[in-house]
């Protein structure tokens, strides 16, 4: 387990509105402040974040993405990972 490892609690799980994945946790770059979603690890300890694994979604997944990134921004949201 590596030292930028963060637990997270099962409230804090968050899952992608772009793909529908789960398993995610917000996490801060430490480079440019922003937020971004990052993978989540199950361990017997418990639940950690992996600041170093950041999602993306799948590649197959673009055209789906593409419909729901219109959609959202139809409704006035935006992401940016
Ligand atoms: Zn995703």
């Amino acid at each position: 387990m590596a030292k930028a490892d963060r637990r997270v609690s099962v409230t804090d799980l968050k899952t992608c509105k772009r793909c529908g994945v789960g398993s995610l946790s917000w996490e801060t770059s430490r480079r440019n402040g922003k937020p971004y979603l990052c993978i989540v690890r199950r361990t017997r300890e418990g639940l950690y974040a992996m600041p170093y694994q950041p999602h993306k979604c799948h590649p197959d997944d673009v055209a789906r993405m593409d419909a729901a990134r219109a959609q959202d921004e139809a409704n006035g949201i935006h992401f940016e990972f």
